[in-house]
């Protein structure tokens, strides 16, 4: 008699578990077909990427995008793999306006490491998980086309001009294009380009729908010593103030210029979210739960 008693409620557990999980699929539906056929930037950051377990999650997430259609582009930072090899180098890590001060030295080895290791690791981790990816850098196809940024932070690159065509072809061939962001000018000069700027181009480039943004940390906040003060919308306008009260500093400054001018270039939803929740993309993209920091005109 126990028995049976016991069985039937592991029955009741098992279907209602798979009602919860056709709820779930059902809900993602609306958004499926918004997004479907669009495309989507994935800014992946540096120092999200240290977890091999968190990683394996996000590309889990990033294959999903891509097998109900959406056009995923992946573009990833790197900067705890280069501030890594450098040390091994002992050449020292500067940054300045949270930009890494790039001497030819640091140029070389910000290749090595980024085109090099960081963009095939993720290319192999997909295809583990059963996902077509093609790792680019800025340098293949002529993608990434740059010049020597004004200011004194060495060979850190300013796009001048993005060729969208071997991340449009790779997308209309399946692959899911990885793009290291390394780029170069006619002389064959190399440039290291921040993540988070590149990211922002190729989004208006490809007139993308979505630029998300994985980071370390929730989102902006008012006070990074403070949990609780996660600022889920920003206004373009307010931008300079916040980098000018000094609430924006280090790496946040190109992330949140960078999202600005993704609003400006019309990119429909720009969001920095928090890389370290797992699925945190899927939340984003298949929910209206505001995670993290929205851009908004
Ligand atoms: P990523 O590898 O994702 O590009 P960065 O280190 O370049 O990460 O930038 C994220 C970091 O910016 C956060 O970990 C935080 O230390 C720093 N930061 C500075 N100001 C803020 C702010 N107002 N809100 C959130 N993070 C901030
Ligand atoms: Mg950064």
């Amino acid at each position: 008699m126990e028995i049976t008693a016991l069985d039937g409620e592991a029955e009741k557990m098992v279907t209602d578990c798979n009602n919860i999980k056709a709820k779930v699929l059902t809900a993602a539906l609306p958004y499926i077909q918004k997004y479907t056929g669009r495309t989507v930037v994935i800014k992946y950051g540096g120092n999200a990427m240290i977890h091999q377990e968190l990683k394996k999650a996000v590309m889990s997430d990033i294959i999903l995008l891509s097998l109900v259609g959406i056009h995923v582009v992946l573009v990833h930072g790197g900067g705890p793999e280069i501030s890594g090899m450098l040390k091994k180098l002992d050449i020292p890590s500067r940054f300045i306006d949270g930009l890494r001060y790039t001497d030819e030295e640091t140029a070389e080895v910000v290749q090595m490491v980024l085109a090099g290791k960081t963009n095939k690791d993720l290319v192999s981790l997909i295809g583990q998980l059963g996902g077509k990816a093609i790792g680019l850098c800025g340098i293949d196809g002529g993608m990434i086309k740059a010049k020597k940024i004004q200011g004194d932070y060495g060979y850190v690159g300013e796009i001048t001009e993005i060729n969208t065509e071997p991340i449009t072809q790779a997308i209309q061939s399946g692959y899911i294009p990885v793009i290291a962001t390394v780029g170069t000018d006619c002389q064959g000069q190399t440039y290291n380009i921040n993540a988070d700027t590149a990211a922002a181009e190729i989004a208006a480039a490809l007139k993308a729908e979505n630029i998300i943004t994985l980071t370390d940390i929730r989102g902006l906040m008012r006070d990074i010593s403070n949990e609780n003060s996660l600022i889920p919308v920003v206004k373009i306008d307010e931008v300079e103030t916040l980098i000018n009260d000094g609430i924006i500093s280090g790496g946040m400054i190109p992330k949140v210029k960078s999202l600005k001018k993704s609003v400006l270039s019309g990119v429909e939803k720009a969001v920095m979210i928090d890389g370290r929740i797992v699925h945190s993309i899927l939340i984003e993209m298949f929910s209206d739960e505001g995670v993290g920091t929205m851009f908004i005109k």
